[in-house]
């Protein structure tokens, strides 16, 4: 059994899609870290970027690339945004479903380690 809660997001079971396409959906953040957070996601489940194979998932990742842009034309980010995908533990990755975080509406720091 697949209890996997992006997938269920991503097949429209729970919660709201804001774009989707045949590769990959998109969803509001549960807990927001800007005007605009927006997680892209595979509809086919895939844990993070360490298993992305070029052949398999090529369309799949070019697809969650045009969706962010779209997303961010849509949602007016005229002054940029950022596309990030956590893997792993020093990623800081906590849903093991592979998920790009589109953030924007506020100006953001480089590099992220704001406990330094
Ligand atoms: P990460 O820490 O990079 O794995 O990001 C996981 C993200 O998923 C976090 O920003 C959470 O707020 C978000 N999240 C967890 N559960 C849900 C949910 N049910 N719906 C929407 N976002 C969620
Ligand atoms: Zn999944």
């Amino acid at each position: 059994m697949n209890d996997c809660i992006f997938c269920k997001i991503a097949a429209g079971e729970i919660g709201k899609l804001v774009y989707e396409d045949d590769y990959v959906a998109a969803f509001d953040d549960l807990n927001p870290v800007a005007e605009t957070h927006v997680l892209i996601v595979p509809k086919k489940h895939i844990a993070s970027l360490n298993e992305i194979d070029a052949e398999e998932h090529g369309a799949m990742a070019g697809h969650a690339l045009a969706a962010a842009a779209k997303i961010a034309a849509e949602r007016g980010l005229k002054d940029g945004y950022r596309l990030v995908s956590n893997c792993g533990a020093h990623g800081g990755q906590t849903v093991m479903h592979l998920h790009f975080h589109l953030v924007g509406g506020r100006a953001m720091g480089w590099p992220p380690f704001p406990e330094e």
